[in-house]
């Protein structure tokens, strides 16, 4: 149906092997593509670097965001390495534990500057750097969730981030459409993660998702990955500015 061969895919967001960028990683490789796959610190890049050797990744470099000079020396070597990318894979989020727990009218200037800049800026300036390699078009994706369009209890300031996060992701597309750029957001039910884990009560999110969606199954990472494969390949060129759902039917419910 549709084959991802000889394209270039740079994934970040990859912690472990229940990372939705890993997800996203085995799915694109598994049709053709080619992959460059980033992690945090030293630290991660034990978990990070034998699972991105055993997708065969072509470039593993580290990229924490709140460096930029960390993201511009990434490029650099995919620029060498490559010369082009077609797929960006952006699947990180941060906010300061306190900030996350608390009351969103309590968020402190500095948390709710540090969960933007992580989780919705880097993926314009990670965005205004693939640009330039995209000559032919490209791909890039970040990942979202249903907080952004509904109050859903505990998930707190990141609600307002992923509504900031998938208004940057319309205004970015239509920005790059004439470039035959897409920009999309993938949005998945709740899924037990690292990133996830730092939610209050989780646990009972997750047995709320279940319960509610329709399907009344939990997102799966091979699941996203299965759609971000698709929506990185020449079959979906003409869809971009969306916010997928991927939750089981979980948002449609009342
Ligand atoms: P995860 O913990 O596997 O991935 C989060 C990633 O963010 C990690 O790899 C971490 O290293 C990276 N990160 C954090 N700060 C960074 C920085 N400064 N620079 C570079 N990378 C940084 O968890 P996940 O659930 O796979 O999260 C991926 C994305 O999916 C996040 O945007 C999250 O909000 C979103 N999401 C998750 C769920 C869920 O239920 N798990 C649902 C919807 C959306």
């Amino acid at each position: 149906m549709f084959s991802l061969d000889g394209k270039k895919a740079l994934i970040v967001g990859v912690a472990n092997d229940q990372s939705i960028a890993y997800g996203c990683a085995a799915a694109m490789r598994a049709q053709g593509a080619d992959l460059a796959i980033t992690y945090l610190n030293d630290t991660a890049e034990k978990w990070v670097r034998p699972l991105a050797e055993e997708l065969g990744a072509e470039i593993i470099e580290p990229l924490d965001v709140s460096h930029p000079d960390q993201e511009a020396a990434l490029f650099d070597v995919i620029r060498e390495t490559w010369g082009q990318i077609d797929i960006l894979v952006h699947s990180i989020a941060f906010c300061p534990k306190q900030d996350l727990h608390g009351r969103v009218i309590d968020c402190s200037a500095q948390g709710f500057e540090l969960a933007m800049d992580i989780s919705v800026h880097s993926f314009l300036r990670l965005i205004r750097l693939a640009e330039p390699m995209m000559q032919h078009g490209g791909t890039c994706l970040t990942v979202s969730f249903y907080g952004s369009e509904e109050v859903v209890e505990d998930y707190n300031i990141m609600g307002p981030v992923k509504s900031a996060l998938e208004s940057v992701t319309r205004y970015a597309a239509a920005e790059l459409g004439d470039k035959r750029i897409s920009v999309n957001a993938l949005s998945p039910g709740p899924l037990a993660t690292r990133a996830a884990s730092g939610i209050a009560h989780f646990d009972a999110m997750l047995a709320a998702a279940a319960k509610r969606a329709p399907t009344h199954q939990l997102t799966r990472t091979e699941e996203i990955g299965a759609y971000a494969a698709f929506l990185a390949s020449d079959a979906a060129r003409n869809i971009t500015g969306a916010v997928v759902k991927i939750d089981g039917g979980y948002s449609i419910m009342g």
